[in-house]
């Protein structure tokens, strides 16, 4: 097996690290269990969930932590679970991240089959309703600046103040909205807020901005709308309309619930039903917050991954650094891999920090399950076998996957000049070393054994090329009389080996917390704590086999790490990325040698 799983924060969530050797328990968690008892109350028979991106960026790993859940809800329980774009926002939004959740979403093994829904389907829902709200008296025109309302709403221990506008007649907030969706009044210059309570403990509960207006081309209704709702206006009673039963959201949206069950109270006071093919009982949403996914060396603030690739720290949103889905994708993690890390960590209500550690140990658990195993030599030393025939080569029979016997075998050819890692080799030893130095045999993998004899120097005494005997006899390394030699090392045919680009991936920050900014010059930010040793591009020389590897296949460089293939590959050179490290190879070689 690969190395055992990191142990889990302290406070990391609630299902037990799994024990490779045996099947992953059953997972449950407390969201599972209102569901359960909803079922058997009969409160619900069918259960429905939504996953609400907002398409102002590329999904990141917390979000797949959502889609897990909610998905994952929905296929439990054999429900639904919709895909609903909150496309509140023109000036953020963009066609590209609705291109891009879509794919993410499928990608990482889910299907909203036809329910994908946006919120500015409800645009003229809520315009309606919100005039319904205006003649009852629970909503107003508000001339402040978004400075002043902000001033005016108070602190968690102060009250807010009323605005001058609140007591706006009837008729003039109806004038005045009706005017601010005909597109006379310029961005900024009004609000519509509701009417609830300026002194509410609750500050999501005083006189909440319900619309504002934006003169901007939207990626749906484009000038169809020149004021948006808000998110809070828009959300609850877009999972109203779709017959969400169970609305599950993030820890900070606790406090907007009550905002949320007071828009739902007045419509249906005011006679507004949210009855259609999707909500066919008039049902009403209940909503259940979960922990965040924080992660170790990891940002998942989507205006700062932003300003990564506006800024160029990274090549683009699907840079394989980045803790998006697209780059971790582009890196090679597999979505079995993301969806058994998402299962693992479990969901719960306090909030905690994951090691980044445990996301690569999934990733490394799935890709040695799966991935065919080929030879790279990152470090070239050239190895010349003296007593090898001139010209000759042999194709030499490698095992694509020791833990996956249908992967079955390859030819990979070998001569009498070779490259070998230089870290495999030492003129003079230190203790323990058992790879190669003058005297020693080791076993080249599935070729032979091989003895050095002496070695080449250039002018500055580098060694630049060791010579080696090898032994005809200890072919495939099957021979009856196969020498007890203490290590195994990879290698490539000089004559045939293939230039290859490789980049090695490091944690993007170099702090735990890439917030953490103690003890830097005072002007420093977040950004201080890239690493610049986050991408490392160099080269290698890797096996023939590998030239028909096609961008998003995975190999694992015996002893050196998984790879992907890069979509940047060009025909003659291929560009693999590092995707994760393997720890403990070299011991595992050795006992499957013997
Ligand atoms: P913002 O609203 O600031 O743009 P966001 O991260 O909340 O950013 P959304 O697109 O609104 O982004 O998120 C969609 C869904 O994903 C929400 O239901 C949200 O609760 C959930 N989500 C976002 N970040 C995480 C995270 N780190 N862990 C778990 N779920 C998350
Ligand atoms: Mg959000």
């Amino acid at each position: 097996m690969n190395t055992p799983a990191p142990k889990p924060a302290p406070n990391a969530g609630p299902n037990p690290t799994p024990n490779p050797a045996s099947p992953t328990p059953a997972v449950t968690n407390f969201i599972h269990e209102v569901i359960d008892a909803d079922l058997a109350s009969g409160k619900h028979t069918t259960i429905v969930t939504r996953f609400p991106p907002e398409p102002n960026g590329y999904l990141h790993i917390g979000h797949a932590k959502s889609i897990c859940l909610n998905f994952g809800i929905a296929k439990k329980y054999g429900g639904r679970c919709h895909l609903r774009m909150d496309d509140t926002n023109p000036a953020k939004e963009e066609q590209e991240y609705i291109d891009s959740i879509e794919q993410d979403v499928r990608w990482l093994g889910f299907d909203w089959e036809s329910h994908s829904y946006h919120a500015s389907d409800y645009f003229q829902q809520l315009y309606e309703w919100t005039l319904l709200l205006i003649k009852a008296g629970k909503a107003y025109v508000c001339d402040l600046t978004p400075e002043e309302v902000s001033k005016t709403r108070g602190t968690l221990t102060t009250p807010g103040q009323d605005s001058p506008f609140r007591s706006r007649s009837v008729e003039e907030n109806l004038d005045l909205f009706t005017r601010m969706k005909a597109g006379e009044f310029p961005d900024g210059s009004r609000v519509l807020r509701a009417k609830i309570d300026m002194a509410s403990r609750n500050l999501n509960m005083r006189d909440p901005v319900m619309y504002r207006i934006v003169h901007a081309e939207h990626p749906r209704t484009g000038k169809q709308w020149c004021i948006y709702p808000i998110y809070d206006w828009a959300h609850g009673q877009s999972d109203w309309l779709e017959g969400v039963t169970h609305s599950i959201c993030t820890l900070e949206f606790e406090d907007h619930k009550p905002l949320y069950d007071w828009y739902i109270d007045q419509i249906i006071a005011i006679g507004g039903t949210p009855r259609n093919s999707l909500n066919t009982t008039g049902g009403r949403p209940r909503q259940y917050e979960f922990a965040r996914l924080n992660m170790t060396y990891t940002m998942m603030s989507k205006r700062k991954l932003l300003q990564l690739v506006q800024e160029k720290f990274v090549r683009g949103w699907d840079d394989p650094r980045m803790p998006t889905i697209s780059g971790m994708r582009r890196r090679g993690y597999t979505p079995q891999a993301l969806r058994a890390f998402c299962e693992r960590i479990g969901v719960a209500r306090r909030s905690n920090t994951i090691d980044l550690a445990l996301l690569e140990f999934f990733v490394r658990e799935d890709l040695n399950a799966r991935a065919p195993r080929a030879m790279a030599v990152l470090k070239p030393l050239k190895v010349v076998i003296t007593n090898y025939p001139a010209g000759q080569v042999e194709q030499m029979e490698a095992v694509n996957n020791p833990e996956d016997p249908a992967a079955g075998a390859r030819q990979v050819p070998f001569s009498g000049e070779l490259f070998i890692e230089q870290e495999d080799f030492k003129e003079v030893p230190p203790p323990k070393f058992y790879r190669l130095f003058p005297g020693q045999s080791v076993r080249l993998r599935y070729a032979y054994i091989v003895t050095c004899t002496d070695v080449v120097k250039d002018s500055e005494g580098n060694v630049v090329q060791v010579n080696c005997t090898y032994d005809p006899a200890t072919r495939g390394g099957n021979a009856p009389d196969n020498k007890k030699v203490k290590a195994t090392i990879h290698w490539v045919s000089a004559a045939h080996a293939l230039q290859a680009e490789v980049r090695l991936y490091n944690p993007l920050f170099t702090r735990e917390d890439p917030d953490d900014t103690t003890g830097l010059p005072a002007n420093a930010d977040w950004r201080a704590n890239i690493s610049s040793e986050s991408e490392v591009v160099t080269s290698a020389l890797v096996e023939p086999s590998l030239a028909s590897k096609k961008p998003g296949e995975f190999v694992q460089f015996e002893r050196t790490g998984y790879f992907t293939v890069d979509p940047d590959s060009t025909a003659g050179k291929p560009v693999f990325n590092r995707t994760v490290t393997l720890k403990d190879t070299w011991t595992r070689i050795e006992n499957k040698a013997k």
